[in-house]
């Protein structure tokens, strides 16, 4: 994928950006109860550099907890995580705050409502994490801050609060938070779920163009047009296991397992 970038200034969004065929992602057997309830059965889950993996099911399936935990935000109870070349988290041992943040530090999640600071504008919500967290200095975040809000669209809206933005603004502003971070995996947790239906065509393009840029990203959703259009594999997951994967062109077409075909059926 090209890497085309026209802002001014230093390539804000290179650090996701590099295919190179190598694996980026690579989990292997992640298991998770909560109590009796057995959501992850043994997943396990490879994405190369630039790829856009796309997970599908219905709800309860397991989608949102496989996620989290490679984001750090829920603990597995077995299973390995390697993001990036870091380290591989063994989670049937367990793991220290310092490689769960770091397992952090290598992802950035995009969620179904985007949890913007109420109180703060577009461009202070962007710049929070890199300045905060990772003392970038503020003017050069809010240079990229700035190039980031302008590819999306959201030139205008730089000291607009987000009470003042559509619910697919505030969408896009979201993810532009997740790029300010520089992670090497954008996770999207079913990014347009919670919008207006005139609104999900906006955010998907958005999510279409980082994809067309390079950027590697797993993807929740139920939106089965953008999976068909942006995703390099899909996997569809029920009760807990990865029924079956394949690029989108066969898995839509011609599964090859009778749960994928009735859930194809049921949402089509
Ligand atoms: P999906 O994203 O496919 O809808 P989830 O990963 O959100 O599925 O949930 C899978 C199962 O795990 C569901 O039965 C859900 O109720 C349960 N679950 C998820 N998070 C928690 C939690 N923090 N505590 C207890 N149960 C949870």
């Amino acid at each position: 994928a090209a890497n085309g970038s026209d802002a001014a200034g230093a390539d804000p969004l290179a650090p996701g950006q590099t295919p190179d065929d190598s694996v980026l992602l690579e989990a292997r057997g992640i298991r998770k109860s909560f109590g009796d309830n057995e959501v992850l059965r043994s997943i396990d889950l490879e994405v190369r550099r630039g790829e856009v993996v796309v997970l599908i099911g219905p709800s309860g399936s397991g989608k949102t907890t496989v996620l989290r935990s490679l984001n750090g935000l829920e603990t597995p109870d077995g299973g390995t995580v390697s993001i990036a070349g870091g380290p591989s988290l063994d989670f049937s041992t367990p793991i220290s705050k310092a490689e769960r943040f770091a397992l952090r530090d290598r992802s950035a999640m995009v969620f179904q409502q985007h949890n913007l600071f109420p109180h703060m504008t577009v461009l202070q919500n962007v710049i929070e994490g890199p300045v905060r967290v990772q003392k970038v200095p503020k003017a050069r975040a809010e240079a990229e801050a700035s190039a980031l809000l302008d590819r999306v669209g959201l030139a205008e809206k730089h000291d607009a609060y987000p009470f003042e933005l559509s619910g697919g603004q505030q969408q896009r502003v979201g993810i532009v938070r997740a790029l300010a971070l520089k992670p090497q995996l954008l996770l999207f947790d079913e990014p347009t779920s919670a919008l207006d239906p005139e609104l999900v065509g906006e955010v998907l393009q958005v999510i279409k163009e980082l994809a067309d840029e390079g950027w590697t990203m797993v993807v929740v959703t139920h939106e089965l047009g953008f999976a068909r259009q942006a995703a390099d594999e899909v996997l569809f997951m029920d009760g807990g296991v990865v029924v079956e994967r394949g690029a989108p062109g066969q898995l839509f077409t011609a599964p090859r397992e009778e749960r994928t075909r009735r859930f194809l059926q049921r949402i089509l």
